[in-house]
Protein backbone atom coordinates (compact mmCIF):
# COMPACT_ATOMS: atom_id res chain seq x y z
CA UNK A 1 0.00 0.00 0.00
CA UNK A 2 1.68 3.37 -0.87
CA UNK A 3 1.21 5.99 1.53
CA UNK A 4 -0.29 8.58 -1.14
CA UNK A 5 -3.41 6.09 -1.24
CA UNK A 6 -3.61 5.76 2.87
CA UNK A 7 -6.31 7.60 5.02
CA UNK A 8 -5.05 10.30 7.22
CA UNK A 9 -5.05 10.05 10.72
CA UNK A 10 -7.92 11.20 12.92
CA UNK A 11 -6.97 15.23 13.71
CA UNK A 12 -7.81 17.56 17.08
CA UNK A 13 -11.33 17.38 17.45
CA UNK A 14 -13.11 20.21 17.25
CA UNK A 15 -14.49 22.15 20.15
CA UNK A 16 -18.02 22.64 18.75
CA UNK A 17 -19.69 20.53 16.32
CA UNK A 18 -20.35 21.39 12.20
CA UNK A 19 -21.59 19.54 9.62
CA UNK A 20 -19.35 18.77 6.77
CA UNK A 21 -21.74 20.41 3.60
CA UNK A 22 -20.69 18.67 0.63
CA UNK A 23 -19.23 15.27 0.27
CA UNK A 24 -19.73 12.53 -2.23
CA UNK A 25 -19.57 9.14 0.42
CA UNK A 26 -20.13 6.70 -2.63
CA UNK A 27 -17.18 7.44 -3.89
CA UNK A 28 -14.31 4.45 -3.45
CA UNK A 29 -11.64 6.49 -2.18
CA UNK A 30 -7.55 5.41 -1.36
CA UNK A 31 -6.34 1.80 -1.58
CA UNK A 32 -8.33 0.28 0.98
CA UNK A 33 -12.17 2.22 0.69
CA UNK A 34 -13.72 2.44 3.87
CA UNK A 35 -17.34 1.62 4.75
CA UNK A 36 -19.84 4.25 4.76
CA UNK A 37 -20.43 3.49 8.77
CA UNK A 38 -17.23 4.03 9.09
CA UNK A 39 -16.29 7.40 7.25
CA UNK A 40 -19.59 8.84 9.83
CA UNK A 41 -18.24 7.59 12.71
CA UNK A 42 -14.96 8.67 12.58
CA UNK A 43 -16.13 11.76 11.50
CA UNK A 44 -18.09 12.38 14.72
CA UNK A 45 -15.48 11.87 16.65
CA UNK A 46 -13.87 15.24 15.93
CA UNK A 47 -17.09 16.71 15.84
CA UNK A 48 -18.22 16.35 12.39
CA UNK A 49 -21.40 15.32 13.42
CA UNK A 50 -23.80 16.05 10.11
CA UNK A 51 -22.88 15.50 6.66
CA UNK A 52 -24.18 16.40 3.59
CA UNK A 53 -24.10 13.21 0.83
CA UNK A 54 -24.00 14.46 -2.89
CA UNK A 55 -25.70 12.44 -5.59
CA UNK A 56 -24.41 13.77 -8.77
CA UNK A 57 -25.25 11.08 -11.32
CA UNK A 58 -28.37 8.86 -11.65
CA UNK A 59 -26.37 5.77 -9.76
CA UNK A 60 -25.20 7.99 -6.87
CA UNK A 61 -28.43 9.88 -6.52
CA UNK A 62 -30.30 6.34 -6.21
CA UNK A 63 -27.71 5.51 -3.87
CA UNK A 64 -27.75 8.43 -2.13
CA UNK A 65 -31.62 8.28 -1.36
CA UNK A 66 -31.11 5.01 0.53
CA UNK A 67 -27.61 5.94 2.37
CA UNK A 68 -29.82 9.28 3.93
CA UNK A 69 -32.81 6.90 5.17
CA UNK A 70 -30.11 4.38 6.92
CA UNK A 71 -27.91 6.89 8.58
CA UNK A 72 -29.01 9.61 10.82
CA UNK A 73 -26.14 11.74 10.47
CA UNK A 74 -26.55 11.97 6.44
CA UNK A 75 -28.77 14.23 4.86
CA UNK A 76 -28.87 14.23 0.61
CA UNK A 77 -28.48 16.53 -2.55
CA UNK A 78 -29.38 14.75 -6.31
CA UNK A 79 -28.71 16.27 -9.66
CA UNK A 80 -27.18 15.64 -12.66
CA UNK A 81 -23.69 16.97 -12.22
CA UNK A 82 -23.08 19.10 -15.49
CA UNK A 83 -20.36 16.94 -16.57
CA UNK A 84 -22.74 14.15 -16.69
CA UNK A 85 -25.88 16.31 -17.76
CA UNK A 86 -23.85 17.36 -20.91
CA UNK A 87 -23.18 13.51 -21.84
CA UNK A 88 -26.92 12.24 -21.29
CA UNK A 89 -27.80 14.83 -23.51
CA UNK A 90 -25.12 14.24 -26.59
CA UNK A 91 -25.96 10.62 -26.01
CA UNK A 92 -22.55 9.12 -24.87
CA UNK A 93 -23.18 8.43 -21.04
CA UNK A 94 -22.31 5.05 -19.86
CA UNK A 95 -25.79 4.42 -18.62
CA UNK A 96 -27.29 4.77 -22.09
CA UNK A 97 -29.95 7.11 -20.57
CA UNK A 98 -31.68 10.41 -22.27
CA UNK A 99 -31.12 13.49 -20.69
CA UNK A 100 -35.03 13.95 -20.67
CA UNK A 101 -34.88 10.61 -18.51
CA UNK A 102 -32.25 11.09 -16.48
CA UNK A 103 -34.03 14.25 -15.32
CA UNK A 104 -37.24 13.30 -14.56
CA UNK A 105 -35.38 10.73 -12.52
CA UNK A 106 -33.59 13.34 -10.47
CA UNK A 107 -36.58 14.99 -10.22
CA UNK A 108 -38.65 12.15 -8.63
CA UNK A 109 -35.30 11.25 -6.16
CA UNK A 110 -35.55 14.93 -5.29
CA UNK A 111 -38.88 14.27 -3.66
CA UNK A 112 -37.47 12.66 -0.31
CA UNK A 113 -38.31 14.39 2.41
CA UNK A 114 -34.68 13.84 3.45
CA UNK A 115 -33.19 14.81 0.38
CA UNK A 116 -32.78 18.65 0.84
CA UNK A 117 -30.41 19.76 -2.03
CA UNK A 118 -30.51 20.40 -5.61
CA UNK A 119 -27.37 19.72 -6.28
CA UNK A 120 -24.33 20.04 -7.60
CA UNK A 121 -25.57 21.48 -10.73
CA UNK A 122 -23.97 24.54 -12.10
CA UNK A 123 -21.35 24.75 -15.51
CA UNK A 124 -17.92 23.33 -15.73
CA UNK A 125 -15.98 24.82 -18.74
CA UNK A 126 -12.95 22.56 -17.53
CA UNK A 127 -14.43 19.00 -18.17
CA UNK A 128 -16.79 20.18 -21.34
CA UNK A 129 -15.87 21.11 -24.15
CA UNK A 130 -18.09 24.10 -26.08
CA UNK A 131 -20.10 21.98 -27.73
CA UNK A 132 -21.60 20.53 -24.43
CA UNK A 133 -22.10 23.98 -23.01
CA UNK A 134 -26.14 24.59 -23.98
CA UNK A 135 -27.19 21.36 -22.65
CA UNK A 136 -25.37 22.22 -19.25
CA UNK A 137 -26.90 25.65 -19.29
CA UNK A 138 -30.35 23.77 -20.17
CA UNK A 139 -29.60 21.36 -16.98
CA UNK A 140 -28.56 24.20 -15.01
CA UNK A 141 -31.82 25.57 -15.76
CA UNK A 142 -34.06 22.42 -15.50
CA UNK A 143 -32.41 22.10 -11.94
CA UNK A 144 -32.73 25.68 -10.69
CA UNK A 145 -36.78 25.12 -11.29
CA UNK A 146 -36.86 22.01 -9.40
CA UNK A 147 -35.22 23.67 -6.32
CA UNK A 148 -37.74 26.45 -6.53
CA UNK A 149 -40.54 23.69 -7.30
CA UNK A 150 -39.46 21.81 -4.20
CA UNK A 151 -38.51 24.64 -1.87
CA UNK A 152 -34.42 22.69 -1.66
CA UNK A 153 -31.56 24.66 -1.43
CA UNK A 154 -29.67 24.75 -4.34
CA UNK A 155 -25.60 23.86 -4.45
CA UNK A 156 -23.74 25.28 -7.40
CA UNK A 157 -20.53 23.61 -9.10
CA UNK A 158 -18.47 26.30 -10.60
CA UNK A 159 -15.66 25.42 -12.42
CA UNK A 160 -14.31 28.50 -14.46
CA UNK A 161 -17.63 29.32 -15.53
CA UNK A 162 -18.48 32.39 -12.74
CA UNK A 163 -19.91 34.92 -15.52
CA UNK A 164 -22.07 32.57 -17.37
CA UNK A 165 -23.34 31.48 -13.65
CA UNK A 166 -24.27 34.56 -12.57
CA UNK A 167 -25.60 35.69 -15.97
CA UNK A 168 -27.99 32.19 -15.77
CA UNK A 169 -29.08 33.03 -11.71
CA UNK A 170 -29.80 36.58 -13.28
CA UNK A 171 -32.12 35.23 -15.65
CA UNK A 172 -33.87 32.47 -14.02
CA UNK A 173 -33.80 34.40 -10.97
CA UNK A 174 -31.73 32.15 -8.26
CA UNK A 175 -33.88 29.70 -5.31
CA UNK A 176 -33.95 31.27 -1.48
CA UNK A 177 -31.30 29.41 -0.50
CA UNK A 178 -28.40 29.29 -2.83
CA UNK A 179 -24.82 27.78 -2.14
CA UNK A 180 -22.24 28.20 -4.16
CA UNK A 181 -20.73 24.72 -3.24
CA UNK A 182 -16.19 24.44 -3.37
CA UNK A 183 -16.13 28.19 -4.15
CA UNK A 184 -13.40 28.83 -6.34
CA UNK A 185 -13.60 32.96 -7.01
CA UNK A 186 -11.95 35.60 -5.57
CA UNK A 187 -13.32 38.36 -3.54
CA UNK A 188 -15.18 40.68 -5.80
CA UNK A 189 -17.35 37.05 -6.69
CA UNK A 190 -17.80 36.25 -2.90
CA UNK A 191 -18.71 39.96 -2.03
CA UNK A 192 -21.06 39.63 -5.19
CA UNK A 193 -22.59 36.64 -3.27
CA UNK A 194 -22.70 37.97 -0.20
CA UNK A 195 -24.76 40.91 -1.80
CA UNK A 196 -27.60 38.55 -3.07
CA UNK A 197 -27.56 36.93 -0.36
CA UNK A 198 -26.25 33.47 -0.89
CA UNK A 199 -24.31 31.36 0.88
CA UNK A 200 -20.60 30.04 -0.03
CA UNK A 201 -19.15 27.20 1.12
CA UNK A 202 -15.43 26.39 1.13
CA UNK A 203 -13.18 22.86 0.74
CA UNK A 204 -9.78 21.86 1.60
CA UNK A 205 -8.15 23.74 -0.96
CA UNK A 206 -8.31 26.58 1.02
CA UNK A 207 -5.77 25.48 3.35
CA UNK A 208 -3.22 24.99 0.12
CA UNK A 209 -0.17 26.79 0.26
CA UNK A 210 -0.79 28.64 -3.20
CA UNK A 211 -4.46 29.38 -2.10
CA UNK A 212 -3.59 32.96 -1.44
CA UNK A 213 -6.32 34.15 -3.65
CA UNK A 214 -9.07 32.17 -2.53
CA UNK A 215 -8.18 32.87 1.73
CA UNK A 216 -8.87 36.66 0.58
CA UNK A 217 -11.90 35.38 -0.96
CA UNK A 218 -13.18 34.04 2.30
CA UNK A 219 -11.89 37.01 4.35
CA UNK A 220 -14.88 39.08 2.84
CA UNK A 221 -17.79 36.35 3.60
CA UNK A 222 -19.43 37.10 6.81
CA UNK A 223 -19.77 34.41 9.36
CA UNK A 224 -23.59 33.74 8.69
CA UNK A 225 -23.00 32.97 5.44
CA UNK A 226 -20.17 30.37 5.45
CA UNK A 227 -19.94 27.01 4.89
CA UNK A 228 -17.35 23.92 4.90
CA UNK A 229 -17.44 21.19 3.33
CA UNK A 230 -14.95 18.54 1.76
CA UNK A 231 -16.08 17.64 -1.47
CA UNK A 232 -14.31 14.36 -0.56
CA UNK A 233 -12.70 12.36 -1.59
CA UNK A 234 -11.34 14.85 -3.44
CA UNK A 235 -9.40 18.30 -2.33
CA UNK A 236 -8.08 16.81 1.15
CA UNK A 237 -6.70 19.55 2.83
CA UNK A 238 -3.24 20.45 4.03
CA UNK A 239 -0.93 18.70 5.40
CA UNK A 240 -2.61 15.75 3.35
CA UNK A 241 -2.73 16.58 0.42
CA UNK A 242 -2.79 14.22 -2.03
CA UNK A 243 -4.18 11.73 -0.16
CA UNK A 244 -8.03 10.12 0.13
CA UNK A 245 -10.06 12.82 1.58
CA UNK A 246 -13.26 11.81 3.59
CA UNK A 247 -15.65 14.41 6.32
CA UNK A 248 -13.26 13.94 9.32
CA UNK A 249 -10.86 15.64 7.64
CA UNK A 250 -13.54 19.07 8.30
CA UNK A 251 -11.16 20.78 11.25
CA UNK A 252 -8.09 21.11 9.20
CA UNK A 253 -10.25 23.20 6.65
CA UNK A 254 -12.54 24.78 10.08
CA UNK A 255 -8.90 25.31 11.56
CA UNK A 256 -7.97 27.36 8.45
CA UNK A 257 -11.17 28.87 8.23
CA UNK A 258 -11.31 30.62 11.68
CA UNK A 259 -7.74 31.67 11.37
CA UNK A 260 -8.11 33.80 8.22
CA UNK A 261 -11.32 35.02 9.79
CA UNK A 262 -9.36 35.98 13.06
CA UNK A 263 -12.42 34.78 15.06
CA UNK A 264 -11.78 31.99 17.84
CA UNK A 265 -12.46 28.60 16.66
CA UNK A 266 -14.87 27.59 18.54
CA UNK A 267 -17.21 30.53 17.35
CA UNK A 268 -16.21 29.48 14.17
CA UNK A 269 -17.60 26.36 14.22
CA UNK A 270 -20.78 27.35 16.10
CA UNK A 271 -21.50 29.87 13.44
CA UNK A 272 -21.03 27.03 10.92
CA UNK A 273 -23.41 24.96 12.50
CA UNK A 274 -26.02 27.35 12.95
CA UNK A 275 -26.13 28.11 9.19
CA UNK A 276 -26.57 24.79 7.97
CA UNK A 277 -29.10 24.18 10.57
CA UNK A 278 -30.92 27.48 9.03
CA UNK A 279 -30.47 26.02 5.73
CA UNK A 280 -31.28 22.45 5.74
CA UNK A 281 -33.53 22.14 8.74
CA UNK A 282 -33.57 19.17 11.31
CA UNK A 283 -30.90 16.25 10.16
ZN1 LIG B 1 -18.92 17.59 -5.39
Amino acid sequence: MSRAGEYPDLPEPLPAPVADNHTHIDIPAGDEPRPVGRLISDAAVVGVDRIVQIGCDLDSARWTVEAIDAHPALLGGVALHPNDAARHADGTHESGVGYDEAFAEIADLARAPRVRVIGETGLDRYRTGPEGWDAQARSFRDHIALAKELGKVLQIHDRDAHADIIEVLARDGAPDRTVFHCFSGDATLARLCVDRGWYVSFAGNVTFKNAGELRTALSVVPLGRLLVETDAPYLTPHPHRGRPNASYLVPWTMREIATVLEVPLGEACAAVSATCDDLYGPW
